[in-house]
């Protein structure tokens, strides 16, 4: 399975948290397949260096310093900067079959089976269903794609401003040719969904396979305190995430801050984990080991590899569901 990969993007080093943990996440669930992250030429070198370690292969895409017609769509279309970059994943001609997630997504189990489908197979987007979700796709590389799409941005533009708008013009009979191309909505499950069809998500939400941190507030906008293992910030949006904001900021607490620490030496970083009201260091983090929690994290995490995080204690749904009910009101 060499030649197939996991592909995701990262611009700057905000983002680049997110693929950290994202890779982590692939590689706890223990893929078979590659992992790759395309960056731009804007994440520092501690980021790279980390990034280096988690996945297989990090190419560096500056669209504005290719020689192709990326450069001359990107002069005529300034406004599709990240989009165009996000469409260099076609170039990946060395994989067979790729599948792209954004860089705000987690896995919450292995979802290797999703090389068993074809280009473009993606989830409905939540908002318009008949739209594709491009946080998540099924893609074949091939420079002959690459041309066609970026001939169609150049000519059509994005009637979003992003690429989803490029992508499902594109691949515009996604919503009635295949329905083999329809992935579950468990594979892009985002927060957006939890509160507009709350009844739907606690029947089926523990099946959930793929977390998307889709709209503004991003897991990495948040800070995290390593004491009381909370999420801290506008708490209204954190109740939309359930358990799935906590269990992005434990991966990355616990297995990212340590490699970004080691990389940055005595330079400071921005973790964005604290104790209270301060930011912590890494010396802290070790330190700070709280009493023992109830679980494991060892078991927690099996618990969250089976689909049952959280959902009988802290993150019960009557404890949601009464934080979306003030939410609401
Ligand atoms: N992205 C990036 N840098 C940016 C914006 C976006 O690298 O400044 C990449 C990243 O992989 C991200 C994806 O493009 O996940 C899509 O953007 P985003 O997830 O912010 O959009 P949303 O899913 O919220 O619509
Ligand atoms: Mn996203």
């Amino acid at each position: 399975m060499a030649d197939q990969a996991f592909v995701t993007l990262a611009t700057n080093d905000s983002y680049a948290k997110g693929a950290m943990v994202l890779g982590r996440s692939l590689r706890s669930h223990k893929t078979s397949r590659k992992l790759a992250v395309l960056i731009g030429p804007h994440v520092s070198e501690p980021f790279r260096a980390v990034l280096d370690k988690i996945f297989d292969e990090v190419r560096l895409v500056d669209v504005l310093d290719s020689e192709d017609t990326a450069h001359l769509t990107m002069m005529e279309r300034p406004d599709l900067g990240v989009t165009l970059t996000k469409l260099h994943c076609w170039t990946l001609t060395h994989y067979s079959k790729c599948v792209f997630m954004d860089a705000d997504t987690m896995v919450l189990t292995n979802v290797d089976e999703l090389f068993d489908r074809e280009e473009l197979s993606a989830a409905p987007d939540p908002g318009w269903p008949d739209c594709f979700n491009s946080g998540v796709f099924v893609f074949r590389p091939s420079n002959e794609t690459y041309g066609k799409l970026l001939r169609y941005c150049s000519e059509h533009g994005s009637f979003d401003g992003g690429d989803q708008g490029v992508l499902n013009g594109f691949f515009s009979n996604w919503a009635t040719a295949d329905i083999s191309k329809h992935l579950p909505f468990l594979y892009n499950l985002s927060s957006i969904a939890i509160y507009s069809y709350l009844p739907a998500f606690k029947q089926y939400g523990a099946n959930a396979k793929v977390v998307h941190f889709l709209g503004k507030m991003k897991p990495w906008s948040y800070t995290y305190d390593t004491r009381a293992k909370q999420v801290k910030g506008d708490t209204q949006e954190a109740a939309t995430h359930p358990g799935y904001l906590l269990r992005w900021w434990e991966i990355f607490s616990t297995a990212v801050v340590p490699m970004l620490a080691e990389q940055h030496g005595d330079r400071h970083f921005h973790s964005g984990c604290v104790v209270g009201e301060l930011e912590v260091g890494m010396s802290q983090l070790q330190a700070s080991d709280p009493e023992p929690p109830a679980l494991s994290s060892e078991e927690r995490k099996q618990r969250w590899e089976q689909g049952q995080a959280d959902y009988m204690g802290m993150d019960s749904f009557e404890n949601i569901q009464k934080k979306l009910d003030t939410f609401l009101k």
